[in-house]
């Protein structure tokens, strides 16, 4: 199966989605976003309304032919919203998609009044088939019972796990559940998955020392994934901090070559604007009024999205790929002749997905006017 991750923490968002191409289906897992709201009394940074646009736009499009859908639960960063801020996905942005696919949702029960609220304006969409998924199998899917969203404390917080598993390889995506119950941990390893892609310990939150035993057994679900699974990727809550990065390349120095982010997972450099968000302010200042603007479609990001990328660099927030600056893909972009996606999705974020950095590093001819993907763009030169 070919495991893509759409939208993350290390990626430049909040949530967990990803799309799974089958033989013969295409499942998207949460399919939303959001870039949370308000961190140290400050709204998202222009720049990173930049990457989460991007990662939006991916989604709706990955959405067009997929076959199936699940939702994990109803939380604005895993679904489309009837009532979205500026920053997240729309249900009238998808709704045409929803309605041609089979949807799997954790069912009401257990849920706060506003997720059951979100489930119901998705569930009222015209031809939407919404099928509460808890416990059940159907072809290569399974399903877990609703299990604890963090720690098991309120009955109102719970999340749905699943399972897909095609020619033996078995993947499972566990939102949210952030490493922090056992049982939680042992339906996973009852599983028995290749690939697990899980939220790890909100340690932006756990900074006083009342939370060290959640940190320790955070770690220890970590460790005991990683001894019994050939890969996990921990992202999501774990990622909008400092604190949280430096926790994963711990891990990753203990662990060895089993534990990713997404952004690792496929095959690029991580960026953290969430985490860089007190940094991004003051790197590239934003005038005050620019959220409402942005509300009102008064002001757009454009103005950002070079300076901000560049000031990652200027920052050493991220690695350019060692081929860059030779590159006639850069001079192209350069001269205005090639659409700046091109050097944003592989060039500034070292995407070894590039089919140029490949044949460049075997020595092997290919033209100036091929594109990162393979694709010849015959009117370049
Ligand atoms: S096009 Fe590929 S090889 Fe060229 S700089 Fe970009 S990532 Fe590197």
């Amino acid at each position: 199966m070919q495991i893509k991750i759409l939208g993350t923490e290390s990626l430049g968002v909040r949530g967990l989605s990803c799309s799974l191409e089958l033989k013969n289906r295409k499942i998207l897992i949460d399919p939303g976003l959001a870039l949370g709201w308000s961190r140290g009394g400050l709204l998202p940074h222009p720049f990173q309304v930049v990457i989460g646009t991007r990662i939006k736009d991916k989604i709706i499009e990955e959405l067009y032919n997929a076959t199936d859908v699940i939702f994990s639960h109803f939380h604005g960063d895993h679904c489309p919203l009837a009532h979205p801020n500026p920053y997240q996905l729309g249900i009238h942005e998808v709704k045409n998609s929803l309605s041609t696919c089979r949807i799997w949702a954790r069912g009401p029960d257990k849920s706060s009044p506003l997720q059951q609220k979100r489930r119901t304006e998705l569930s009222d969409l015209p031809g939407v088939d919404l099928q509460n998924a808890e416990g059940k199998k159907e072809g290569p899917l399974e399903f877990s019972v609703p299990v604890p969203h963090g720690r098991q404390t309120g009955k109102e917080n719970m999340v749905m796990m699943s399972k897909i598993s095609e020619k033996g390889e078995i993947f499972v995506h566990a939102s949210d559940i952030q490493l922090l119950d056992r049982k939680t941990i042992k339906i996973i390893l009852d599983w028995k998955p290749d690939v697990v892609l899980v939220s790890g310990p909100p340690l932006y939150r756990f900074s006083s020392p009342s939370f060290h035993s959640l940190r320790e057994q955070s770690l220890q679900n970590a460790m005991e994934l990683c001894r019994k699974v050939g890969t996990v990727i921990i992202d999501h809550h774990l990622l909008r901090s400092g604190d949280g990065i430096n926790w994963l390349q711990m891990l990753k120095n203990a662990c060895g070559n089993k534990i990713f982010c997404a952004a690792d997972f496929m095959k690029r450099e991580a960026i953290f604007p969430e985490a860089w968000r007190n940094e991004l302010y003051q790197w590239l200042p934003v005038e005050e009024g620019w959220h409402q603007e942005y509300k009102e479609g008064k002001v757009d990001t454009e103005e950002y999205r070079i300076r901000g990328w560049q000031a990652l660099i200027d920052h050493g927030k991220i690695n350019l790929c060692k081929w860059y600056y030779s590159c006639p893909i850069k001079e192209f972009t350069d001269a205005g002749k090639l659409e700046r996606d091109w050097i944003e999705q592989y060039c500034l974020v070292s995407n070894k997905n590039c089919v140029r950095y490949h044949l460049e590093e075997d020595g092997e001819y290919h033209p100036d006017n091929m594109l990162p993907d393979g694709e010849i763009r015959e009117e370049l030169q």
